[in-house]
């Protein structure tokens, strides 16, 4: 294993709180909490509910409460643990510029090689290809480790291994019909699993 790949919300911070109470505010009362996590049994920008303009909204909304995040402790020792021996990049749809005033407010921006959001492009299989090509890494020599199902689904497509986390927006039996290589259920199990590819 060279690369660890990871997508960001609900595996590096868990952020369905922040996101859905967001979403309720654009689209009232009637979107639930299982309407929400539906969102992400496919690609989120593929979703034909969701405008751009719904979108433009959220990322502004969700951009300001990014700047008050404080990554978790115990995620944080594992990245850099990982770091001595992996080359980490981060593949998500939320947006870059989110991500980077997370990494930079928490004095975390040296532990990624590169992070590819929404700017980069909306096909995280597109995202996948992109890194491969970028950083001559066969697809085998990476694992993507992500919370949902449309992750799942987008990985198998760019034909890398998923190793699936249930703590963050979709539980284990939506997680099984994406058939990940692994799902665990801590991020120590994510480092022990790697450790054992
Ligand atoms: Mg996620």
């Amino acid at each position: 294993m060279k690369a660890i790949i990871f997508d960001f919300d609900g595996v590096i911070h868990d952020t369905f709180d922040l996101a859905y109470k967001i979403n309720v505010g654009l689209f009232g009362e009637e979107l639930t909490e299982e309407k929400y996590r539906d969102f992400f049994n496919g690609n989120i920008f593929e979703n034909k509910d969701l405008k751009k303009k719904d979108n433009d909204d959220f990322f502004k909304l969700q951009n300001e409460a990014f700047k008050y995040l404080k990554i978790d402790e115990n995620i944080k020792n594992n990245l850099e643990k990982l770091h001595e021996k992996y080359a980490l990049f981060i593949i998500s749809s939320n947006q870059e510029e989110a991500l980077n005033t997370y990494f930079q407010n928490n004095k975390f921006t040296h532990i990624f090689k590169e992070i590819m959001g929404a700017e980069t492009h909306q096909s995280k299989i597109e995202k996948f290809k992109y890194l491969f090509e970028k950083y001559k890494l066969n697809v085998n020599d990476c694992v993507f480790v992500t919370d949902t199902l449309g992750d799942i689904l987008e990985g198998n497509k760019a034909g890398i291994k998923t190793i699936a986390v249930d703590f963050g927006f979709h539980k284990r039996d939506r997680l099984e019909k994406g058939n990940p290589f692994k799902i665990v259920s801590s991020f120590d199990d994510v480092v022990r699993e790697i450790e054992k590819m």
